[in-house]
């Protein structure tokens, strides 16, 4: 047998373990060696009962993506072929879940007759967040066993439920005492299947799914999600081939399930976000950080400036447990930036995000100070003041002299050359670029700007609390804009652009949202603040000058003190407002309102297209 499945039986129960590290992909040639070790269990007379379980504490995280559209994926047994075989064998088959059982790991146990999880056990169809659906049989066989609510809650969330769940939902049929006694508890169940003489294939508790439900259910469905979902291909796709369970027999289903599945896997949404996916992954991979770089304790964090990045960003470390002290230089902007914390967490918990208790408890790690002798025994600093070279390095000087050593000193600058920054300092070693996106709470990514002189235990303990704040980094070496920054100068050059060309800002933004983007580009600068780039560019006049075009716009907004969100500015043409009453500092030029405010008068423009732009 191959050693991608352990097998062995032991008073009449055959124990099939799936052994393909590290999260028991269900790649072909896992297939295959599946199918042949559950053929030898079928023709084996002194086998009662087959258990399939996870060697390694995972039962399986699935199909393996690096197969899709290749022809490994077709090769035999293709994934529904061999599920089917497992529905139809003539023995009861369980399922052990431990650690994951997620998107074809889950279809896997949805194809056994019985399913038994240990308490910590993640069940969970993520497909949709590739773009995709669940293709093997998830759409089909789940509303027959818990109900169309409830798989359509899992199928288009594609978040996980823990095994107490899914045992309430009936996903499950039992649940172990713990971790350890998984594989005793599936024998004991095993034994009273047995003596039950139980079927291999029990009836589902709801053959017709759907039974009862309004006419207009579907419809209605789609018509109240449709806005969430933008322009999202998928999760339509997902409810089509729900509602395909609710109409047609199994078989029939699945046929049509699988049509559904290649629609979605030959969208160009899925092939963008299994991109997504790999370079996740890869990004992860690290040269000079090894498994055994030694990481720095981090057990206090400071952060200097509470703007737009600084207060987010301080909420990411007391979110995590961290203690974190904020620094400003005047008592206004402190006692502002603690307001717009707090503001934050009561957002979160007016939606039901957040319970009052939790985020008093994050609050209270929060401390403001105007002293820098309050950061003496932060183990990291992050940097978050204006986007100026030479307050950065009066920063970093004051910070060598007041931290202890072996305090990490971060900046989130969004362009400037971070070894410019560390050589004001006796510790450049110590020194990196920590950049977080806007808005700093809710952003996955993190760039960490690896300085010449950043030592790899810094680098290292970077990426390590990357993780444990819940960010995806990326690490970048010094360059102007580093990834992200460079690679939204062309996207935003070209919107503003559309803008001067004649295009309301609200019809460019509408243009991404309607692509599926969260924002539009615009609507981002104005959240970011019209001020941050115009000091990024202020340091690179010299670059662009060749073509100053583009940047005239955001030139203009930033000479009119209209920064966006952060100052709320105030336009003539907001209704209610009169141009009396309007300060001339904040009054557009008469040749804008010729070329594109009238006609963003008369469409009116969307509320998330606001401060700066909005007229
Ligand atoms: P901001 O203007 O909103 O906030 C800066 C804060 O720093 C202000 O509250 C100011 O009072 C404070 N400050 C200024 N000098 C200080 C000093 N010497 N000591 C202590 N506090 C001081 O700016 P922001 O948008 O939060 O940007 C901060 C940094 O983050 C910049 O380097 C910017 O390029 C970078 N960044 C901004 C964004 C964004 O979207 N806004 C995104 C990524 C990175």
């Amino acid at each position: 047998m191959s050693a991608l499945v352990q097998y062995h039986v032991e008073d009449g129960v055959a124990f099939i373990g799936l052994a393909n590290p590290p999260v028991n992909a269900l790649s072909q040639p896992v297939r295959a060696a599946l199918a042949a070790a559950c053929e030898v269990a079928e023709r084996d007379p002194a086998v009662r009962v087959l258990i399939l379980y996870g060697e390694g504490g995972s039962f399986s995280a699935g199909t393996d993506i690096e197969e899709f559209g290749t022809p490994a994926a077709l090769s035999t047994p293709d994934f529904p072929t061999l599920l089917r075989h497992l529905t139809q064998l003539d023995k009861p088959l369980i399922a052990a879940l431990e650690g994951v059982a997620l998107g074809g790991g889950l279809e896997l146990a949805l194809a056994c007759g019985y399913r038994i999880a240990e308490p910590s056990a993640k069940l969970g169809l993520p497909e949709i967040q590739l773009g995709l659906i669940p293709g093997g049989g998830g759409t089909q066989r789940l509303p027959r066993l818990i109900g169309v609510d409830a798989a359509l809650s899992m199928i288009i969330s594609g978040q996980p439920l823990l095994a107490a769940r899914a045992r309430e939902l009936g996903l499950i049929d039992r649940l172990a005492d713990s971790a350890d006694a998984l594989l005793d508890n599936a024998r004991a169940f095993a034994e009273e299947l047995a003596a039950q003489k139980a079927p291999p294939q029990p009836q589902p508790p709801q053959p017709e799914p759907g039974a009862g439900l309004a006419d207009d259910f579907f419809q209605r469905y789609i018509e109240q999600n449709q806005k969430r979902w933008r322009g999202q291909v998928a999760p339509r796709l997902a409810v089509e081939a729900v509602q395909t369970a609710c109409e047609l027999p199994l078989e029939q289903g699945l046929v049509r399930e699988s049509a559904l599945f290649s629609k979605a896997m030959e969208s160009s949404q899925s092939t963008a976000l299994c991109h997504v996916f790999f370079a996740e992954r890869q990004a992860d991979k690290v040269p000079a950080v090894e498994r055994d770089t030694p990481r720095r304790p981090v057990a206090k964090v400071a952060v200097i400036g509470a703007g737009t990045m600084g207060g987010g960003i301080a909420m990411n470390f007391a979110n995590a447990g961290i203690p974190v002290v904020l620094l400003e230089v005047k008592r206004e902007a402190l006692d502002r930036g603690l307001a717009q914390i707090r503001k934050n967490y009561e957002i979160s918990i007016q939606r039901g995000k957040l319970s009052r208790r939790v985020a008093e408890q994050r609050l209270a790690l929060i401390d403001g100070t105007l002293d820098y002798a309050d950061l003496a025994d932060a183990d990291l600093v992050i940097e978050a003041v204006f986007e100026s070279m030479d307050i950065k390095r009066q920063v970093f000087g004051t910070l060598d002299k007041v931290c202890k050593p072996g305090a990490i000193l971060a900046t989130n600058t969004s362009t400037l050359n971070v070894d410019e920054i560390a050589a004001v300092t006796q510790r450049p070693q110590d020194v990196i670029g920590l950049h977080f996106f806007s808005p700093a709470n809710v952003m996955r990514l993190l760039e960490v700007v690896r300085g010449e002189a950043t030592a790899p235990e810094v680098l290292a303990t970077a990426l390590g609390l990357a993780k444990k704040i819940g960010k995806v980094a990326v690490v970048s070496g010094v360059c102007f804009g580093f990834i992200g920054n460079r690679m939204l100068e062309p996207y935003a050059r070209e919107a503003h652009r559309l803008v001067l060309e004649g295009a309301t800002p609200a019809q460019v933004d509408r243009v991404l949202t309607e692509l599926g983007l969260a924002m539009g580009v615009l609507s981002m600068y104005d959240l970011a603040g019209i001020d941050v780039g115009y000091l990024v560019r202020e340091s690179r006049r010299d670059a662009i000058s060749h073509d100053p075009s583009y940047c005239k716009l955001a030139d203009e907004l930033y000479g009119m003190g209209r920064y966006g969100q952060k100052r709320g500015a105030v336009s003539i043409f907001t209704k209610g407002a009169s141009r009396k009453k309007t300060p001339k500092s904040l009054q557009l030029p008469s040749v804008w309102r010729r070329s594109w405010i009238f006609p963003a008068v008369r469409s009116p423009i969307r509320k998330s297209t606001t401060a700066a732009y909005s007229c």
